[in-house]
């Protein structure tokens, strides 16, 4: 396992952050949650474009809840998440965050502890059908941006209610702020989303990122999903 002060290896994928530095980056932005709640705040460690090396990395940091945008990297990363979990060093969450595609969803059952971006019918119905029970969050476009995933917040309570039909375990909502117009155009998304959970009695808010995390959390986030702050800038992918 990885100990404080180890170097990482430089890998394929480019160099993967020590932990010291993630011990440091992730009090950092416990600091920035504490500045604006009292309220315990769930941090998930993006690692896309990583390898599997910063699984280690971040759960000897302490992070232990792993956001993935790709089925594939997810692949490259199981054996390494599989090793940290069978290792007591407690077991690793993983969080499907990307865009998702129905006929990925078979690959990644029993790698996936909560399909966090889940945004259509037919993704729902998949996933009842590959992964009966299993728990997600409903990804809404909350700020109309035609390239963002989500479903429109005007057929979120049928899917909600979809899915719940199918026997999934809605947790709430996640959504991506606005990509322009910072803190003053993020407030009110954020808060809209933090408006349609409560409607629809749903805990869990997923939303914010590294760069507009306080305005996420000022506005009833319960988790944030953190990439750049944690490990520094993302490696250049492969390919
Ligand atoms: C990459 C990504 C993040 C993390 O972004 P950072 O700006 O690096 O913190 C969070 N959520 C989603 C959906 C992402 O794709």
């Amino acid at each position: 396992m990885m100990t404080p002060g180890q170097q990482p290896p430089t890998t394929p994928y480019g160099s993967v952050p020590s932990v010291d530095a993630v011990v440091a980056r992730r009090a950092n932005i416990e600091r920035r949650i504490a500045a604006v709640t009292d309220r315990s705040v769930r941090i998930v460690g993006v690692t896309k474009g990583f390898g599997p090396e910063i699984v280690e990395v971040a759960v000897a940091a302490g992070i232990t809840e792993i956001g993935e945008n790709y089925a594939q990297e997810l692949q490259s990363k199981h054996e390494a998440i599989r090793r940290v979990g069978s290792s007591g060093q407690g077991a690793v969450r993983v969080h499907f965050i990307g865009q998702l595609q129905s006929n990925k969803v078979r690959s990644l059952v029993g790698r996936v502890d909560r399909f966090d971006s889940v945004d259509r019918e037919s993704l729902v119905l998949e996933i009842a059908r590959r992964a009966p029970g299993a728990h997600i969050l409903i990804q809404v476009n909350a700020t109309g941006e035609p390239h963002k995933g989500g479903c429109a917040p005007s057929d979120l309570a049928p899917l909600v209610s979809r899915a719940r039909t199918e026997g999934l375990i809605v947790e709430g909502l996640m959504a991506v702020g606005p990509t322009h117009g910072g803190p003053d155009a993020a407030g009110p998304v954020f808060a809209r989303v933090r408006a349609l959970a409560d409607d629809l009695g749903l805990e869990e808010c997923s939303m914010g990122m590294s760069e507009d995390l306080e305005v996420a959390v000022a506005h009833g986030a319960t988790e944030v999903r953190i990439g750049t702050a944690l490990w520094g800038a993302r490696p250049i992918r492969p390919g």
